[in-house]
């Protein structure tokens, strides 16, 4: 009997890899953790947030989310500073392309800006196993931060929300240059965090503040 809708897609490949012994056939197994590393793309993004004090959102997608971290002080290139990263929730992959103003009396009301975005590659083999552990290791592929990184867990907040740190590795994208300050830009639209203030009818004045000063407007 035909169905009206088609198989998921998961078990569709579930009876593909029953049929196959994958340490025999060298076709694909289209596992996405195989030894090589995932295949699939996860994207990575952070995103500028000037709410009642400015922070980064830091963003990995995983398992169909985005795992989150707000940091207060941004990432540094600088592999002796160890930023604080706040773990947060869980958000919609969709939220990672989200630039423009959280209206006042709104949960973070303030002005977003996609600060920098790309993609992420575990250096692990087993994600859930470091994220439980508190130590993953990482690599970024965006237009600001790449690299080698690490995130460890320091603490349990009573709260529940988890203390990290965010480390970058020495490697080649290893600097003291100061990051933020150097590319303030949006890494989706160029603009400023003034800019998108204004455009989303936000507090200009306050979000001028994020933006580093005798940063020329776009
Ligand atoms: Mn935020």
């Amino acid at each position: 009997m035909r169905k009206s809708t088609p198989a998921p897609k998961k078990k569709m490949l579930e009876e593909y890899r029953r049929k196959r012994d994958f340490d025999v056939t060298p076709e694909p197994s289209g596992r996405p953790n195989s030894r090589n590393g995932p295949k699939a793309k996860l994207l990575y993004v952070i995103q500028k947030h000037q709410a009642s004090h400015l922070h980064y959102d830091f963003r990995l997608e995983w398992r169909g989310v985005l795992l989150s971290w707000a940091i207060p002080k941004g990432p540094s290139l600088d592999p002796s500073v160890k930023r604080l990263a706040v773990q947060v929730e869980d958000h919609p992959i969709e939220y990672g392309s989200f630039e423009g103003v959280i209206p006042e009396g709104e949960y973070g009301a303030g002005t977003v800006m996609v600060w920098d975005k790309g993609m992420w590659l575990p250096e692990v083999s087993d994600v859930d196993a470091a994220l439980a552990k508190g130590e993953l290791k990482f690599q970024l592929f965006g237009n600001k931060l790449r690299g080698s990184w690490v995130l460890v867990r320091t603490r349990l907040n009573r709260s529940g929300k988890s203390q990290w740190l965010l480390i970058k590795h020495r490697d080649e994208y290893a600097t003291s240059e100061d990051v933020e300050a150097a590319m303030p830009q949006s890494a989706a639209s160029r603009r400023l965090m003034a800019d998108i203030a204004r455009a989303g009818r936000g507090d200009v004045t306050k979000a001028a503040k994020a933006d580093p000063a005798g940063t020329p407007a776009r």
